[in-house]
């Protein structure tokens, strides 16, 4: 944290359709976790810049919410327009930022373009719904209304879809937003803001205000005029937010943490499960919410499984996300670094052996960053705190199983219940898999992770709390239902009684 120069490169908060400064001035850097190299200065919001943006959105509610919804859609459809046109500008600027490959951060603005094109159909559609009367010459129907000023809260693994799956839903719906990204990637948030104001969207319909969440999520939370909360982040934050948000009765969407796991059955297909786990447990350095944290494999192919992935580790690359040969970037800073090395100590405290990594990478260039070697876990078992908590890194923990009923059940028996995978050729088995894991995402002979936009996105048991991003699930939240009844009978009919 340090105090803004005029000769490094400046940015803003967007507030009522201007590019403003935090009110008193305050600004925080921003630096490449692969390198440490100063980015840029952000604004250190406080309360009155929370005031001005929630302000500005109210006042700007008034005609959005009365803006014709394919209007609307037309305005996302140009969002969605430039985004593509800007998606190699946005994703390196993500990479640096964030530190995850090229070639995932085009994948993370691709999700803002889909849900773009997505949400603007839903501009024609946003379907109520038309019931019968019990009585005669009566209309009974609901519509969708929008709810007013939304805060959308983020957190900074993928710092352009999930504030795209939000803002995107809640705008077509006809809300306005408050926008506070992680404070680790402002930067992407002003892209993706710069965006929607060259598309047109009129002033306070959206506004960016960056900062801690202390000091901007909390005072949007706790805001009287913001009527809901879309929040993705850690376990512990979410909590605290649905607290503050019930003293008000405020709706709340959380989309919390997971302890993903692939289940590779005896019968499966070795080279397609080891495509899958790779992909699944190192994608992203491990820091996605659907990231494989835990690989349940059965007992005949568990040495086999093991030693190829281990080969397969080993060719694994770590750099800068920008180079073209990187597999594996950084962790997102030395916060993160340490908390996930600290798992080690547990893990062989509690009888589980580092079969490979461990530690945090420091050769050459690395030094500079935040690095740390993709680590096999060998020997766990489900009771281990490495098998239940989330450490959100490049760390696979190999639990073997006998049967798929045990397999099921281990996968079962954690807090969190985000996404799920089962490698078999058997189609009996893919079946009762699909039945009885109880996780918000399956998956069949695939890793756990790439959902896509069109349907419901997030998990059960501690991984939220109930509600679901993308598809139409995220209209769901970002509208109330109004029952319209019209009597054109004339006369006085009393529902329930003539
Ligand atoms: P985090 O909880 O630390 O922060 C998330 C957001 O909340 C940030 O914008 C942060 O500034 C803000 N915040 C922090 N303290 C706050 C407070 N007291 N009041 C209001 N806002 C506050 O999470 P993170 O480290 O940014 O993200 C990693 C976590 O996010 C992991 O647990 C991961 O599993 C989870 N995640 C979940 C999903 C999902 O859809 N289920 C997707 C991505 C990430």
């Amino acid at each position: 944290m340090s105090t803004s120069s005029l000769d490094q490169k400046q940015y803003f908060n967007y507030i009522g359709g201007e590019w403003v400064s935090a009110a008193d001035g305050r600004a925080s850097e921003n630096l490449d976790p692969a390198n440490g190299q100063l980015l840029g200065y952000f604004p250190r919001s406080a309360q009155v810049d929370v005031d001005r943006a929630v302000a500005a959105a109210r006042a700007a509610w008034r005609d959005w919410r009365l803006t014709p919804a394919p209007k609307r859609g037309e305005i996302l459809y140009r969002v969605g327009m430039l985004l593509t046109e800007r998606k190699e500008e946005i994703a390196r600027a993500l990479t640096s930022e964030m530190g995850k490959v090229l070639v995932e951060a085009r994948g993370d603005v691709q999700e803002g373009i889909d849900m773009a094109f997505y949400m603007a159909g839903e501009g024609r559609r946003l379907m109520g719904a038309i019931v019968p009367s019990e009585l005669p010459n009566k209309a009974a129907y609901g519509v969708r209304e929008p709810i007013g000023v939304v805060a959308c809260i983020t957190p900074w693994n993928f710092p352009v879809a999930i504030p795209s799956w939000k803002s995107m839903a809640a705008l077509i719906a006809g809300n306005t937003v408050v926008f506070k990204p992680a404070t680790d990637t402002p930067l992407s948030a002003v892209k993706l803001v710069e965006v929607f104001a060259d598309a047109g969207l009129p002033p306070g319909v959206l506004n960016l205000v960056a900062g801690t969440g202390p000091e901007v999520g909390m005072p949007l939370v706790s805001h009287p005029d913001v009527a809901a909360i879309s929040f993705t982040g850690s376990n512990q934050v979410g909590r605290d937010v649905n607290v503050e948000a019930a003293r008000q009765l405020k709706r709340v969407t959380l989309e919390l943490g997971g302890k993903n796991a692939i289940i590779v059955m005896d019968d499966a297909d070795l080279d397609l499960a080891l495509d899958g786990i790779i992909w699944s447990a190192f994608g992203t350095t491990g820091q996605r919410c659907t990231a494989c944290s835990r690989l349940i494999v059965q007992k005949g192919v568990r040495a086999q499984l093991e030693e190829r992935l281990l080969e397969r580790m080993a060719s694994l690359r770590l750099g800068h996300g920008l180079e073209a040969t990187t597999d594996v970037g950084p962790v997102i800073n030395a916060g993160q670094r340490d908390r996930i090395h600290s798992y080690m100590a547990v893990a062989t405290g509690e009888g589980a052996h580092i079969l490979a990594g461990g530690e945090a990478a420091r050769d050459g260039d690395l030094a500079h960053g935040t690095f740390y070697k993709p680590t096999l876990l060998g020997g766990v078992q489900p009771q281990m705190r490495v098998a239940r908590e989330e450490i959100f890194g490049p760390v696979l923990s190999v639990i073997e199983i006998e049967s798929l009923e045990e397999a099921i059940a281990v996968n079962n028996d954690t807090p969190y219940g985000l996404s799920s995978s089962i490698f078999t050729s058997n189609v009996n088995t893919a079946e009762v898999a699909k039945r009885d894991l109880a996780s918000g995402i399956v998956y069949v002979n695939a890793g756990t992770i790439g959902a896509e936009i069109q349907l419901p996105f997030g998990g059960v048991r501690g991984t939220g709390n109930g509600h679901r991003e993308a598809g139409l699930g995220a209209l769901e939240f970002f509208t109330e239902w109004k029952a319209i009844y019209v009597d054109y009978s004339g006369r006085l009919q009393r529902a329930q009684i003539d």
